[in-house]
């Protein structure tokens, strides 16, 4: 099945849309360490909430990245990937 987004962008011939994956097992909160600076920082309203402890991404993510370069885990935890089918 395709995203809607997907669909839509094929839709306007526009870029295919992608969105933040999130490696958990590099996020500093899976360490002894509390960080939400991609929450916080993530200028869409619901692109990216904390469950817990852990951030999880969201359907309304836009794929805007501005996420990804704010990462202060030792491995980067955050990277552009397509938009799931
Ligand atoms: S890529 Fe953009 S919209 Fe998605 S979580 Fe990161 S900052 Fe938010
Ligand atoms: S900015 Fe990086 S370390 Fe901080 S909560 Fe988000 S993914 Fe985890």
């Amino acid at each position: 099945m395709t995203s809607r987004r997907a669909l839509l962008a094929w839709w306007a011939d526009e870029d295919p849309p992608a969105r933040v994956t999130l490696d958990r097992s590099a996020c500093l909160n899976s360490f002894a360490d509390f960080c939400a600076t991609c929450v916080e920082r993530c200028p869409v309203e619901g692109a990216i909430l904390l469950v817990g402890r852990h951030p999880v991404v969201q359907e309304a993510c836009t794929g805007c990245g501005v996420c990804i370069p704010l990462c202060p885990a030792p491995k980067r935890a955050l990277s552009l990937s397509p938009d799931p089918p």
